[in-house]
Order: C-alpha cells, then structure tokens, then sequence
C-alpha cells in the first residue's frame, strides 16, 4: 500500500506520541540497567531484566541464547523480517559522575576484583530497544512483518555475537531481511549518524605474552628484561599506522593493556600486553596484523628473548581474517575478532540517505573531522559551507580533517585549508 504525504505525517505523530508514552518507563530502565552493571557473559541480571520488560510488551521471548542472550519475536502478519540489535555488557571502570544512580557495582575476576560500569552506553543500547518494542507494539495496525529483537552479549570483548550465531540464532527464529545496530557516542546532542558501507570499524584484540628471563634487578646481565622488549615493542608499534598505512586509510593500533612484574628490584619472567586494532579494509586488517608480528617478534629477538618451546598464535571467531594457526618465535600471541552487525553494509542506511541530517555546518565539520561516520546527504564527509579561516598559531597543525600538515608558512600563504571532502593531501 502505497503511503501518501498525510499518512506519513499522521504515522510519525503517532509515533511521537507513543514515544513520548514509553519515555519514563524506558528512562527507569535504563537508570536500573546503568546502576547494576555485569561484566561480558555475566548479563544475568540485566539480561533477565530486559526479557521480563519484553514478555510483559507481548513478545515471544527466548532467553539465554549464546549464553546470556535474549531474543524477542513479534509476529505481525507477511512482510519482511526485521531485527534490532541492542548489547547489554558494560566494562571495568570506576564510575565517578555522582549521577544519583551511578554504579557503585564490582565484580570478581582472574585479576582481583574490578568496578564495574557502563562506560560504553549499552545500558542506553538496550534500554532503547525496548522503548521501540514498546512502540512497535501499539502501533502493530500500522505495519506488517515479523520484528526480532535481540539483546546481545559481550560486546566488549566481541564474543556474543558469535556465540548467538553460534546458537542457531537465524536458524531457530528467523533470518532477518535487515538488521539494524547502533552505537552511542559522544557527538551532537540530537543527531543520527549514518552513511552508506561501512560505519563502525571491525575490530581484533590481540594478547601477547612477551618471555625473558626473571632476576634479581640488582643482576639484569643474567636476565633477559621483558619490561624492555615490551616497551620498544608498544614504542616500535606506533610507527605502523604512522609509517605503514597509506594515510587515506583509517586503521587504529591501540595498546589498552601493558602488564609486568611485581616490585622495583624483580627483573619479571614475563610482560603481557593487549593490543586493540581497528579498520574498514581486510587486506589492510590482515597487513596490519602481520606487521604486528613482525614487530614484536623482531624486538623479542633483538632483546634476547627465549624461545618458548611451543606457544600459539591463533585468531578465534574470524570471518574477518582467515583462521590460521602459525608458531610464533618468541611471543606468544592469540587474537579475538569481533563480528559486529554495524560493519555490514545496512540497507536501511541506504534507503535512509533522503532523510536530513540536522547538525549545523559549523558543527558538522567538526563531528566529520572526529568521527568520519558523520557524513552528509550524499554519502561524503560533512563538512562547513566555505573553506575555514586558520587560526593564527603559526605552528600548528592544519585544521582539516585528517590533514597531517604542520603550518609553518606566514599568514598570507596558509590563509585557506582544502575542503574536507577532498583527498587529505593539503593544498598549501
Ligand atoms: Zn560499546
């Protein structure tokens, strides 16, 4: 049935009323789920708390798929299949924001115990699932199709959306015609960020564990400092998107996690670190990992590290990168690899492009310089009406987005930077 201009207009007041009728109930939830953090596969409050919320909206619920995993179903006559995907996990950090209902929660893990809080905005991520179950419900005259509604774990850690695939999640209940994800972040107030391809970077964890040889620190000749070989490596691994990476590509390489020893005067047996690597391109996802090796293998080396007589390097979970087992020299390394809905190309992002994006040009330009995701109508980066006037410093870095210039001429001749939308080589 083809809709006119009246009826889409009377759709989306009803949609406004019935949002602003779910508001409360959704806000109460999500302060419970932001107040009760649960650390990846361990969602068993939050996880019972949104399918209660979901069973009492009329859904046909289904719990504990892929461990802590909830999936709702509500069917709705012919149509096409369509899912909406929240994640429930939240991350060890101290919450310190003095919100009435900030997380006061810890929990008890491998290294002792940690605060726990939702730091990454799932409990916004879940919560607002349910307020759309809850207005998809009320408004069941207006559609036909089946709406699936999945609360996914671990996300964090990029194993519940594998372990839900894993579960028969699209064999069990139905395999959906489009499936949208989203993701919070600190941007404008108001907006909806999206673009055509690909929006949120696939991502792979590494952890590598880095041999020497324990001493007394008074004796570092007869050790071999694992501290030493893993600080050149995290120094030596910066130069890889800097160095290695054409510079029109966006790849992270980010080390969240360092670990060793116990005191100042114990050469440790061992150094740990985490390695987070981010990037839209597999080719380049698999470059980069490969350099990752090279790297540390090579500083293990020149640091004298031993040899371990087997150790594994493996990546789990990966239609991202070809699963593969190698032996690795002297760090031991295994890999986790997200699969996360959001870096599938989305047909609703697509068919969304007529809608209009509502940031100020101004403000536009900025969102599009930190977050490249922000694009405008026709799929390219935001950017301000005109060219931006610099600023004065005569030493500074060029203002447009992902430009690596360093402004060293005067005034007159740096008056103008190349629009956003250009390629990131400057004109100046
Ligand atoms: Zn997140």
């Amino acid at each position: 049935m083809m809709m006119t201009q009246t009826d889409m207009s009377d759709l989306k007041d009803a949609i406004v009323v019935q949002v602003e009728a779910t508001l409360e109930d959704v806000q109460t939830l999500y302060r419970q789920i932001h107040q009760h953090p649960e650390l990846p596969f361990e969602e068993h409050e939050t996880s019972k708390r949104l399918a209660t919320a979901l069973e009492t909206l009329g859904y046909e619920v289904t719990r504990g798929v892929g461990g802590t995993g909830v999936v709702a179903l509500l069917r709705n006559g012919e149509g096409p299949t369509v899912m909406l995907r929240g994640d429930m996990d939240a991350l060890p950090i101290k919450e310190d924001t003095g919100l009435e209902f900030a997380s006061t929660r810890t929990a008890e893990t491998e290294s002792g115990t940690v605060p726990l809080m939702h730091a990454c905005g799932h409990d916004l991520h879940s919560s607002c699932v349910v307020g759309a179950a809850a207005v998809m419900a009320r408004l069941k005259e207006q559609w036909s199709g089946t709406l699936m509604l999945i609360c996914q774990p671990a996300e964090e850690i990029f194993g519940g959306a594998k372990a839900m695939l894993d579960d028969g999640l699209y064999v069990r209940f139905a395999r959906p015609d489009v499936i949208l994800g989203q993701h919070n972040m600190p941007a404008l107030a108001g907006t909806i960020g999206h673009r055509p391809g690909s929006t949120m970077a696939a991502c792979t964890n590494l952890a590598v564990t880095i041999h020497g040889v324990g001493g007394h620190g008074s004796m570092p000749a007869q050790a071999v400092d694992p501290v030493v070989i893993a600080a050149h490596a995290v120094t030596r691994l910066q130069n890889i998107v800097s160095r290695e990476v054409p510079p029109e590509e966006t790849v992270v390489v980010t080390v969240g996690k360092l670990q060793a020893g116990t005191q100042a005067n114990i050469i440790p047996h061992s150094a740990e670190l985490e390695i987070n690597i981010r990037s839209f391109d597999n080719a380049l996802h698999r470059q980069v990992m490969e350099a990752i090796e090279r790297i540390i293998r090579a500083e293990c080396e020149a640091g004298r590290s031993p040899r371990p007589r087997s150790s594994a390097y493996s990546t789990r979970l990966s239609p991202y990168i070809t699963t593969r087992k190698r032996s690795s020299g002297c760090a031991g390394l295994t890999a986790s690899t997200s699969v996360r809905p959001t870096s599938t190309p989305c047909r609703a992002s697509t068919a969304a492009r007529t809608s209009r994006f509502s940031a100020t040009p101004r403000t536009a330009a900025s969102a599009a310089r930190i977050f490249p995701m922000f694009t405008g109508l026709s799929g390219r980066p935001l950017q301000s009406a005109g060219p931006r006037p610099l600023a004065s410093a005569s030493r500074r870095k060029c203002a447009t987005w992902r430009c690596p210039t360093r402004l060293t001429t005067s005034r007159a001749t740096r008056s103008r930077c190349a629009p956003a939308s250009r390629p990131w080589w400057p004109e100046h």
